[in-house]
């Protein structure tokens, strides 16, 4: 049966894909379905249709899955920012995890993978980072971009995030009302989950005017303000108001973050995943550990307690300039980090001869590269740490690991991301 766009269909939801969608079948063809949770019956209307697979979103519930809820947010299913918050938690974490052991056997080819444990954690008000969409166009709204779209859907309160970040936000509305200045693009909040001190970064088109008066409003609003930040469009900041960092523990480390750094979001779930990553890296304090994609240093510096030397690599200069500190402030002098590409860097430091009992890796999304790797296979380090927050290529890099020599020895899910379709995996790799 070839489907219709813009026609509707009875559909059964039998699975969940890996972006958090159900997915159904009609007359062969797979039909991904926004809005439908695995095990609704009920009507699809079909958006789009491709050669092997069809999309549409579910008009009607003729039987609602035994793990559907009614969602908290009032603004689920039109602000694009959870996916999953129709569903309850313990079967999204499931739904997830399972997604990212299909990726490993499909992709991967490990084809009998699973997950020696699946870490779930709090479901709201987990993040301790939020950025807000500012549109100044007509009256000034402030929130999150709607599904599949650049319209800003004015987001009250975030069940995700701090409730204190309405605050913030009802400042700068405030500011930008009273200044008529409409150059405000972005709000960005960060706090230290340890420390409590928060960071509020406003990106510029350009330089507002009274800018006193802006950090006045930030920090008055929320005491635990600690820093207001401008970024402004060539890549410069200018710091309105106290420190331009702010910083965090993690594992009883303090660190310093600055706005452009990356941390991870989720304080939680940080600690359990950096803490079964070292456990994998069964550090003596003999070992050399290659960090690479280390950000601010954060596991980095977690290992070089427990080992003998550690090198970092980070693509971010400010990330490096944070690492270095963090190093300082912490007494830790066995880590040294290089602000570089890891692709570039990675290979170079191998064929000087850098040699690692263990190499942790933690690229972004996009994963890790095969100049990256094949350096890590010469180097042939005893046991390879893979953290990441992409399944999909988490497989296809392991595959490639797996070709050099190495097998998959553990392997732990975190949701580092509830309510939303992503999950954070963790492996080890030996010999
Ligand atoms: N391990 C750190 C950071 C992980 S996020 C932590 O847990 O906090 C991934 C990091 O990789 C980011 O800091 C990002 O800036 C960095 N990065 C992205 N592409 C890179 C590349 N090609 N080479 C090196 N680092 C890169």
């Amino acid at each position: 049966m070839a489907l219709e766009k813009n026609t509707e269909y009875d559909i059964s939801i039998t699975g969940t894909s890996s972006d958090g969608r159900g997915v159904g079948h009609i007359g062969g063809m797979t039909v991904f379905v926004s809005g439908a949770v695995e095990g609704d019956t009920g009507r699809v209307l079909i958006t789009m249709v491709k050669k092997r697979f069809a999309e549409g979103s579910l008009t009607e519930i003729t039987a609602p899955s035994p793990h559907r809820i009614a969602p908290e947010c009032p603004h689920f299913g039109i602000c694009g920012g959870c996916q999953t918050a129709n569903a309850e938690y313990p079967f999204e974490l499931e739904a997830k995890a399972n997604a990212a052991v299909q990726a490993m056997r499909r992709i991967g080819g490990f084809t009998d993978f699973k997950f020696d444990k699946i870490n779930g954690g709090r479901s709201s008000r987990y993040r301790n980072k939020a950025v807000y969409k500012i549109d100044c166009a007509k009256e000034p709204v402030c929130g999150f971009y709607s599904e599949k779209s650049h319209d800003i859907v004015p987001v009250g309160d975030c069940l995700l995030c701090d409730p204190r970040d309405s605050l913030i936000k009802t400042a700068v509305l405030k500011y930008i009302s009273e200044s008529g200045f409409g150059g405000i693009k972005q709000l960005f909040i960060r706090r230290g989950a340890k420390t409590g001190q928060t960071m509020a970064a406003l990106d510029v088109s350009k330089r507002p005017p009274r800018t006193e008066r802006l950090a006045q409003l930030i920090s008055s609003a929320d005491k635990s303000v600690s820093s207001v930040i401008l970024n402004f469009p060539d890549g410069g900041s200018e710091t309105l108001f106290g420190r331009d960092f702010i910083e965090d523990e993690l594992l009883g480390i303090r660190f310093r973050i600055s706005c452009r750094s990356f941390f991870q979001v989720n304080h939680e779930m940080t600690e359990r995943l950096y803490s079964q990553a070292l456990e994998y890296a069964s550090l003596t304090g003999s070992e050399r550990v290659l960090d690479i994609y280390c950000g601010i240093g954060t596991i980095s510096l977690c290992a070089a307690k427990a080992a003998k030397h550690v090198t970092g690599v980070e693509i971010v200069p400010e990330a490096v300039e944070n690492a270095r500190e963090n190093a300082r402030i912490n007494n830790i002098d066995n880590a040294v980090f290089y602000a570089e590409s890891a692709e570039s860097i990675v290979p170079k430091l191998i064929k000087a001869g850098e040699c690692p009992d263990v190499v942790i890796l933690d690229p972004p999304r996009k994963g890790s590269d095969t100049a990256t790797l094949a350096a890590i296979l010469y180097a042939a380090p005893k046991r390879i740490v893979y953290v990441s927050c992409g399944p999909a290529t988490l497989a296809r890099d392991a595959k490639i690991l797996a070709a050099g020599g190495y097998s998959i020895s553990a392997a732990q899910a975190f949701d580092m991301f509830p309510r939303t379709a992503h999950v954070e995996c963790a492996i080890l790799m030996t010999k």
